[in-house]
């Protein structure tokens, strides 16, 4: 298989050889815990699905290409891959996290990596000033671009040039542009996450994570704390991945434009005060967007007049769900104060400008035309 194509095509391709020897065009769910060998030292190249089965094989070898890795691996979940992550660090090792990060990570941060030794600074890291924060021990610096919820943009590259300098490692958690729009690795990034849930399943049906990596000696440090600890993807989720994958491309494609007009249109709304988003040219992140990722995304903050409206809000929209995660074809509301960042230290959410006022919308792929008519009722019945 050539790794030339271009996106839309790697989203497409298939082993053939694995697939089915009958020429299925879907790829076969290998549903087996265990694959039997042809005789003393006769694996098939399948032992055990903890350590390695087809169907899994088949999707880390799309999401490889899709990021520019040597390898991807797959999780049962985004918060399994970064807790697999951090099994590389020792006690003692210092790492660098932006102050704007998922609240999942915040919290694996907090709670259990703390207590295991390690020691961490948070830092606004779309600012620069980057010379301050590091330190002897410091092992490596992890990130999201744009963050979430407040829509930061990094700059990659000219970060890549500082962590490396020391001797660093450089994580990006790439779930919210997808591979599609922004590819880390090339950037000089050497380890990128995702969230699978997100917008590579692509359809809020199944949970998934993964962890894609620059080189070969960081892949085998991390299979090994893989098989070891056993958080891998289970067969049919690997298959829903790769089936939403294959439509990663113009699902990415319809939900930006959709998130361009629905960002438009709430600047333009009586009751909104700011609206974040990177593909906003008044964003001060919308030059550095445009140099390191292919597009902007389809996740957008919003901050509106009170904390009244603010809440009756999530209530009053019919089309639009109320509900956490993003990343899938409908489009889905959030109030990141109480729901994704409700585990969020005070001082972070105040530093972030997280507020009772802020609202986040992961825009799907419905008609632009009921998504803002949709809002235009909600906000009139919540401001009543
Ligand atoms: C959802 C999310 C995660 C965690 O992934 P899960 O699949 O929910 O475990 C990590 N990072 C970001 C940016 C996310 O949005």
């Amino acid at each position: 298989m050539s790794s030339n194509y271009s996106i839309d095509t790697i989203c497409q391709i298939s082993d053939k050889e694995i697939a089915d020897q009958w020429g299925a065009l879907s790829f076969p769910i290998y549903q087996s815990a265990t694959f039997a060998h042809r005789g003393l030292g006769g694996s098939t190249g399948f032992d055990y699905t903890r350590v390695q089965n087809p169907t899994r094989q088949q999707l880390e070898f799309v999401v490889a290409s899709l990021e520019h890795g040597t390898d991807a691996i797959a999780f049962s979940s985004g918060m399994s891959a970064i807790t697999t992550l951090m099994e590389l660090f020792s006690p003692g090792d210092h790492i660098i996290v932006d102050s704007d990060l998922y609240g999942g990570s915040v919290r694996l941060f907090d709670v259990i990596n703390k207590k295991n030794g390690l020691e961490f600074t948070t830092a606004e890291l779309y600012k620069g000033g980057y010379e301050a924060l590091f330190k002897e021990n410091t092992k490596a610096v992890y990130l999201e671009t744009p963050t979430n919820p407040m829509m930061n943009v990094t700059d990659i590259e000219k970060l890549a040039g500082e962590v490396h300098k020391r001797g660093a490692l450089l994580i990006v958690d790439n779930t919210f542009l997808s591979p599609y729009f922004q590819n880390p690795i090339p950037l000089g990034a050497d380890i990128v996450i995702h969230s699978g849930t997100k917008f590579l399943g692509g359809h809020h049906d199944t949970v998934g994570g993964f962890l894609v990596v620059k080189d070969k000696e960081l892949s085998e440090k991390l299979r090994f704390i893989y098989k070891t600890t056993g958080a891998g993807l289970s067969p049919f989720d690997s298959w829903l991945i790769l089936r939403g994958i294959r439509t990663l491309s113009v699902r990415m494609e319809r939900a930006q434009q959709n998130a361009i007009a629905l960002s438009e249109y709430l600047r333009s709304n009586k009751y909104v005060t700011k609206v974040l988003y990177p593909g906003l040219k008044d964003h001060p992140g919308y030059e550095i967007s445009n140099r390191q990722a292919r597009g902007y995304g389809a996740m957008l903050t919003f901050e509106v007049k009170s904390t009244e409206i603010a809440q009756k809000l999530l209530g009053e929209v019919e089309l639009i769900y109320f509900a956490e995660s993003l990343g899938g074809t409908e489009t889905l509301i959030t109030y990141p104060i109480t729901q994704t960042h409700a585990d969020v230290p005070k001082d972070i959410l105040e530093l972030n400008g997280i507020n009772d006022r802020v609202l986040r919308v992961s825009v799907g792929i419905e008609g632009i035309d009921d998504l803002i008519a949709d809002f235009e009722q909600a906000f009139e019945r919540a401001a009543r």
